[in-house]
């Protein structure tokens, strides 16, 4: 059996790999970067469908397995289109016996289990897997994928170059927080707290207050910090998709009945811009 890995955020090939090894030992990597977590890796100068389909015609493998970052599921789906073979995303467990994969999918935003069977070959995107994967000694061949048609003209990084995908520390913005303008606030806390911006769909892609490529939820990011602090956030089922694995979940909002209580570890009954002047003043007295 034969499992081939890729993804465009270290992270998450890791965790695609740590997959890969509990199912066999045939592990491929494509990846950007060299490290030692398939048997074999093809190192590429960069990962999109066109490129990944040309290379997947021409190789045997029973399963495709990649992240939650929102590009990787979207190559993995077109790529499962293309190939004409199954597509499961948000992938917890998985068991293959002989052709025949039992996988278990996060279903309805995360707050559902469902069980899916189907045969291989199948494409598939990890939302968790538990632990890290083991170093092996991995084959390194140098490939250049055929030119895709999508074409990378502008890389735009969010403030401060942190990605919420990785930061053990986010302030995630909501539309509570009132203007573009009064995002800095929550920039700025973030900044003494060495983490990073992210934000609500409105936030991100309606109003334009933060890059699209830190937004949060469902159709965005699915980010596991330690600490996630909701400032002005309502609390949509899409959006807690996206923040499910946070560790502790601290919420800022000005009406005690939003949703985000339910999902909140700690939950402030006040004013979002306010409680980030407070709190960023105290956190640089106590840096001194
Ligand atoms: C198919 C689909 C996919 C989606 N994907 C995503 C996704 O990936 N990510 C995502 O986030 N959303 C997603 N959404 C949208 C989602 O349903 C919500 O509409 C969205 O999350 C709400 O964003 P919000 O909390 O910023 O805004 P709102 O729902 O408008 O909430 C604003 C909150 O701020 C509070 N507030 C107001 N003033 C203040 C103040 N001064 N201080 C503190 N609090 C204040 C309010 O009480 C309210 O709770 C998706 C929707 C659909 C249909």
């Amino acid at each position: 059996m034969k499992v081939v890995v890729f993804s465009e955020a270290l992270q998450f090939f890791k965790m695609a790999s740590a997959l890969a090894q509990s199912l066999t030992e045939d592990t491929v990597g494509v990846f950007t970067q060299k490290v030692n977590f398939t048997r074999k890796l093809y190192l590429v100068d960069k990962v999109d469908e066109d490129g990944l389909v040309d290379f997947l015609s021409s190789t045997n493998f029973d399963l495709l397995v990649t992240g939650n970052v929102r590009r990787d599921r979207a190559i993995a789906s077109r790529v499962a289109g293309r190939l004409k073979v199954g597509y499961v995303p948000d992938v917890t467990s998985i068991k293959l016996e002989g052709n025949k994969v039992s996988a278990t999918r996060l279903a309805y935003s995360g707050i559902a289990t469902a069980e899916v069977e189907s045969s291989t070959p199948l494409v598939i995107t990890v939302s968790s897997f538990p632990g890290e994967p083991k170093e092996v000694e991995a084959e390194v061949v140098r490939v250049e994928l055929k030119e895709g048609k999508v074409r990378v003209l502008e890389v735009k990084r969010s403030s401060g170059g942190l990605s919420p995908a990785t930061a053990q520390i986010v302030v995630g913005v909501g539309r509570g927080i009132g203007s573009k303008e009064n995002v800095s606030y929550a920039q700025e806390l973030a900044s003494v707290l060495g983490g990073a911006v992210a934000g609500t769909r409105p936030v991100c892609a309606e109003l334009g207050w933060l890059p699209e490529d830190v937004q949060v939820g469902l159709s965005g990011l699915r980010i596991r910090p330690r600490l996630y602090l909701a400032l002005g956030v309502s609390g949509q089922p899409q959006h807690i998709a996206g923040i499910r694995d946070s560790k502790v979940v601290v919420a800022v909002n000005k009406d005690e009945n939003a949703p985000i209580a339910e999902n909140a570890d700690y939950f402030v009954a006040g004013d979002a811009v306010e409680f980030c002047k407070v709190f960023t003043e105290k956190i640089l007295k106590l840096k001194g």
